[in-house]
């Protein structure tokens, strides 16, 4: 099953595309988890787009293309998949219809105001990309991952100006990908601001659906 999830940052698509591809045994692919590893160890990739995500921006379609591309060709990726964050633009929803299938878009609704709450409290695990909220779902011991006991941290994308930065980019860039999918159907909407539990559920809801048709 190829799912993508689609939504504005911190609306939960992480989180819930973590859960629903454990249950299905599919990767969970996450364009920013990739970059971020690439920074963390220094790539020729990782160096040109640190500062591109520290402010917000988004990386040049064509390298993130190519980079989706190929890592859909992996052999783990072709019972399925989960796209987190990819595409996020006009252009790349039309060179993934070259590539790939998509089964469903699930678009993530959420309100600016329930994003900035989130994206202020979330806190991750660098190696895993295992994601926590301070408040709305907190590791056991504070400040640490359940995992592995190390140190969980903050985005730098996730200080008050590049939120802002981040949602302005989301309206411009984005939108219109949600657009583009409700033009040709392939477009479900969940309640992105219920408790994760609530999203969760309606995501396996949807992931039946798909299954049965
Ligand atoms: P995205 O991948 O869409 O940017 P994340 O999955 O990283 O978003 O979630 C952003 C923050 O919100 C994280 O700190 C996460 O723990 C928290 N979060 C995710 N889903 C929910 C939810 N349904 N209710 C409350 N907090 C949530
Ligand atoms: P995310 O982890 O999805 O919030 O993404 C973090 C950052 O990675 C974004 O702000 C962008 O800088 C970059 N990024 C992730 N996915 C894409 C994409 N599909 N196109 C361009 N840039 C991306």
């Amino acid at each position: 099953m190829n799912l993508i999830f689609v939504g504005p940052p911190g609306a939960g698509k992480g989180t819930i595309a973590a859960k629903i591809a454990a249950e299905l045994s599919i990767p969970h692919i996450s364009t920013g988890d990739i970059f971020r590893q690439n920074i963390r160890e220094q790539t020729e990739l990782g160096k040109k787009v640190k500062q591109i995500l520290d402010s917000g921006e988004l990386v040049p379609d064509e390298l993130t293309i190519d980079l989706v591309s190929d890592r859909l060709s992996h052999s783990d990726a072709q019972a399925g998949w989960i796209l987190d964050g990819f595409p996020r633009t006009e252009t790349q929803a039309e060179a993934l219809d070259e590539f790939a299938r998509v089964d469903e878009v699930v678009f993530f609704r959420i309100d600016d105001e329930e994003v900035v709450k989130r994206l202020g409290g979330r806190r991750v695990h660098p190696a895993s990309g295992r994601t926590y909220h301070i408040e709305f779902d907190p590791p056991k011991e504070p400040g640490f991952d359940d995992e592995t006991g190390e140190p969980l941290i903050r985005r730098e994308d996730d200080e008050p100006d590049a939120i802002r930065h981040r949602l302005e980019v989301y309206r411009k860039e984005t939108a219109p990908v949600v657009d583009y999918y409700q033009r040709d159907g392939r477009l479900v909407e969940v309640d992105a601001a219920q408790p994760i539990e609530g999203v969760f559920e309606d995501l396996r809801a949807i992931v039946e659906e798909v299954q049965n048709r």
